[in-house]
């Protein structure tokens, strides 16, 4: 009888409680390197710069005295052949498509690097493995691609005139969003006849944030854990207001966008776009024309100061005269993102 009971509430529990929206799975680390979720250990993930400690290797800017960002962040090796040379396999962080493989290492001072790209709470997103040792056979534009799937080695190819020491060998990984997929047309009207070797997977058109706290944000929250919600939880650097209602980034990322009564009643006439400490577009709000606040294309609207004193290095907003103004960096920014 006590059975047929228990059926039975098992029965109406499943019937009468909403049931959670499927969850996302995890995402997987990049590579057997797990010191990242292990406090104190951090020197055993990240590997600096020359002759600089760990936190040179984590993300955002912690380069040049804190005057260049770091775009990603850079794994330790773990595993070595007899010469010394890294031997890591690097693995899909999720689910994805392969967008870019660039195995011409000479032509990037990432090296070697593979782009996947992954869709998550709506969001298109893509994760990026640079200074690869080699690129897996069958890793090209189009595959398909499971999350843990070998991608290929890890390694120190680079192109830049010092190299990467075997001691320092490394994954950098970044995760991001592309800014603008008409990038070339935008860059060629920019800077004509200036080289563009990567179309729109030139490092100008990703916009990040930092894999460390998004690999442990997911650790930590498990199944609630939101891509959205994490963009979005990030330091708000600067608003911007645009007088632009239709834009790539505005439709294709469209979970990004936050509601606005009055802009539901009357006609949309620009967008608030925030922008994180790293000039990541985190949120768009639209904006009646009652509720802008200027009649130029473009307009800041606010700078949060700490956190433009604490993430100085992207040099999106300056101040002049008393008054903060985008900087060509930010104005840079913001017309390719509406490009
Ligand atoms: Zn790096």
């Amino acid at each position: 009888m006590s059975n047929l009971f228990r059926t039975l509430g098992r029965i109406f529990a499943a019937v009468l409680l909403p049931l959670p929206a499927a969850a996302e799975p995890p995402l997987q680390l990049p590579t057997a390197n797990t010191n990242i979720y292990a406090p104190g250990a951090e020197d055993h993930y990240y590997v600096g710069t020359v002759g600089r400690p760990w936190m040179s290797g984590t993300f955002g800017c912690v380069r040049t005295d804190g005057w260049q960002l770091h775009e990603g962040i850079d794994i330790r090796a773990e595993q070595r052949d007899k010469k010394g040379e890294p031997i890591d396999p690097v693995r899909a962080i999720a689910d994805g498509v392969v967008l870019y493989v660039n195995g011409k290492a000479g032509l990037s001072n990432y090296g070697n690097y593979v782009i996947l790209g992954h869709e998550r709470d709506g969001v298109e997103y893509c994760s990026l493995y640079a200074h690869l040792r080699e690129v897996g056979e069958g890793i090209r534009s189009g595959a398909r691609i499971r999350k843990g799937d070998q991608l290929g080695v890890l390694g120190r190819t680079s192109n830049t005139r010092s190299g990467i020491s075997k001691e320092r060998a490394h994954l950098h990984l970044e995760v991001a969003l592309f800014l603008n997929k008409r990038f070339p047309e935008w860059y060629a009207k920019r800077i004509p006849g200036a080289r563009n070797d990567h179309g729109m997977f030139n490092g100008q058109n990703l916009a990040g944030f930092d894999p460390t706290e998004l690999l442990r944000s997911q650790q930590r929250q498990g199944a609630p854990f939101n891509l959205v919600k994490f963009i979005q939880s990030q330091p708000e650097l600067c608003r911007v207001q645009v007088r632009e209602t239709d834009f790539g980034f505005l439709r294709r990322y469209r979970a990004l966008v936050e509601k606005n009564p009055l802009a539901e009643q009357s006609p949309t006439a620009g967008y608030e776009i925030v922008f994180s400490h790293v000039g990541t577009p985190m949120k768009l709000i639209p904006r009646t024309a009652a509720e802008l606040k200027s009649k130029a294309r473009v307009h800041l609207l606010s700078v949060n100061e700490a956190v433009q004193r604490e993430h100085r290095c992207r040099k999106l907003v300056t101040q002049k005269n008393g008054r903060w103004e985008l900087a060509t960096a930010g104005q840079n920014l913001v017309d390719l993102l509406v490009y």
